[in-house]
């Protein structure tokens, strides 16, 4: 097989994977200058806002492992390919001259055995580094099981790591992925999160003249020479760093600089949102992760243990984002959006949305006087806009024309807010009526609008609106997976399911 040929098979083995914020589209040639393919290059998003396109490949599908949901699997009739470094470096080196890329996100099926496997992604990372000089963004996986000195040494040369979870509940991994335990796949995840730690503190104390940190990266040397010393042409170990080492330039030298991420698969098992919203949560509060991704469970394969669905659950998956939005950035718990008896977002409405509708007791809150933080989980107030009120307030008391002019939804907003005492023209304290213009607000299509009351015999799923729902569409082929699922999943959904609690 010619390279191109393994490039077209190993870039498209890669797209299932979203943990780099990936997008792509095909465009071709019409008389015009240059072609747009989908496969092997992908976007992401620096921390400044740009957005940067990676090279996206996987180093190898030639997996040992067989898991059910994952169209690599041993056990799948697809055509196989393995590059080797030097390909990759060249192909690399190649796309980043000609502009193509800005960076490169290295995955792999587990090749042999998973510190092969990454003993063969450091070599790539490390030769880039050092042999190529290649300054650009490198984000790779962590082979679960793998040695973890070699996923150190990795996290030396890259700016991102991350390891894929895939499955939201022990239960899940054990029947779909029973190669992959649930402990191989938290222990990299807790060392790269420790590592990050421990480099940061470091960076501090050589930035204040205190070398004093017993973190040494010489520990997990496996090559007999500091791990990350040709890189910089400085040694990573600290106390032999000053303050010059410590410019743009050496930004690189930290371990997993740009954080590590994960990526969830939603709609392969079924656990609820609850379930995936509780495990997220405790990923962010545990291991500090820099993002979770959602992806919503492709059918590319039947089998019995998978569940039957019509569509890829993508507005399931839509909400899990925002949700996890509102975890990260407006000060929510997952216990808040949803609970044992409401374990699924509505489809029709965003969750802000939805946990302001289930508390409607607290409101209508007054904007001139309400704090900062409620002022966040009003719908229809972004924190722009909410802090835009703090500051407008110190001038003068708002109405309901100031909101707008500062950027407030006031088709959202005006539900749950008064201006000085006085209530929006839409106001009103009924749940139905609320949702409604909630729902038109955000002019779903006719067929998704709520339905009141229970769905009858004869509505069809679009009718109901709930057809993106996991419940809806978790349908099995094989009556003993569905006892067995069904056994497991009957039992009380108290947070038993997160992974163990992320316990190690
Ligand atoms: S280990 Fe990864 S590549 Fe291999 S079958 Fe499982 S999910 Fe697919």
């Amino acid at each position: 097989m010619d390279l191109l040929e393994k490039l077209g098979v190993l870039a498209d083995a890669a797209k299932y994977d979203v943990s780099c914020s990936s997008s792509g589209g095909t465009r071709n040639n019409k008389n015009g200058v240059g072609n747009s393919h989908a496969a092997g290059i992908c976007h992401t998003w620096s921390d400044d806002g740009r957005c940067v396109s990676l090279l996206k490949i996987l180093l190898s599908n030639e997996c040992i492992y067989d898991c059910v949901y994952c169209v690599n699997r041993a056990s799948n009739d697809v055509p196989r390919a393995s590059f080797t470094a030097d390909e990759v470096i060249e192909l690399t080196m190649n796309f980043y001259r000609r502009n193509y890329i800005e960076g490169l996100f290295l995955s792999s099926a587990v090749l042999k055995n998973p510190s092969h496997t990454m003993e063969l992604m450091l070599e790539i990372v490390r030769r880039l580094r050092n042999e190529q000089g290649f300054f650009g963004y490198i984000h790779i996986k962590a082979i679960p099981g793998a040695d973890e000195r070699l996923i150190h040494e990795a996290g030396l040369y890259v700016d991102r790591m991350s390891v894929n979870i895939e499955l939201p509940s022990d239960k899940g991994l054990e029947v779909l992925a029973p190669q992959k335990p649930v402990k191989a796949l938290l222990k990299p995840m807790q060392q790269i999160s420790r590592g990050i730690v421990e480099s940061k503190e470091n960076r501090k104390s050589f930035h204040y003249g205190n070398s004093t940190s017993n973190v040494s990266n010489k520990t997990f040397s496996s090559s007999g020479r500091l791990p990350g010393g040709e890189f910089s042409g400085s040694v990573s170990s600290g106390a032999e760093l000053s303050k010059r080492d410590f410019s743009r330039r050496d930004k690189n030298q930290l371990f997993v600089p740009a954080g590590q991420s994960t990526q969830l698969i939603v709609g392969a098992t079924p656990d609820r949102d609850l379930s995936i919203l509780k495990l997220s949560e405790a990923l962010y509060n545990k291991f500090s992760l820099k993002r979770v991704y959602y992806s919503a469970f492709v059918p590319t394969i039947t089998d019995p243990r998978l569940p039957t669905i019509m569509k890829p659950p993508l507005l399931r998956e839509h909400r899990l984002y925002q949700a996890d939005w509102l975890l990260r950035f407006y000060g929510f718990e997952a216990d808040e959006l949803l609970s044992k008896a409401n374990p699924d977002f509505d489809v029709e409405l965003d969750p802000k949305a939805n946990w302001a509708l289930k508390n409607l007791h607290m409101f209508p809150m007054e904007v001139n006087t309400v704090d900062y933080e409620m002022l966040l989980r009003v719908p229809g107030i972004g924190v722009k806009s909410a802090q835009r009120i703090i500051a407008a307030r110190r001038v003068g008391k708002l109405n309901f024309e100031n909101l707008k002019k500062i950027g407030v939804v006031l088709k959202r907003a005006g539900h749950f807010l008064t201006c000085q005492g006085k209530t929006y023209e839409s106001y009103s304290q009924n749940e139905y009526i609320v949702k409604e213009a909630l729902v038109s607000a955000k002019l779903l299509p006719q067929s998704k609008k709520a339905v009141p009351g229970q769905m009858s015999l004869f509505s069809t799923i679009n009718e109901s609106g709930l057809g993106e729902n996991m419940s809806d569409l978790y349908l099995f082929s094989s009556p003993e997976n569905t006892k067995q699922w069904l056994s497991y999943y009957n039992q009380p959904q108290d947070g038993r399911l997160l992974l163990s609690d992320i316990h190690i």
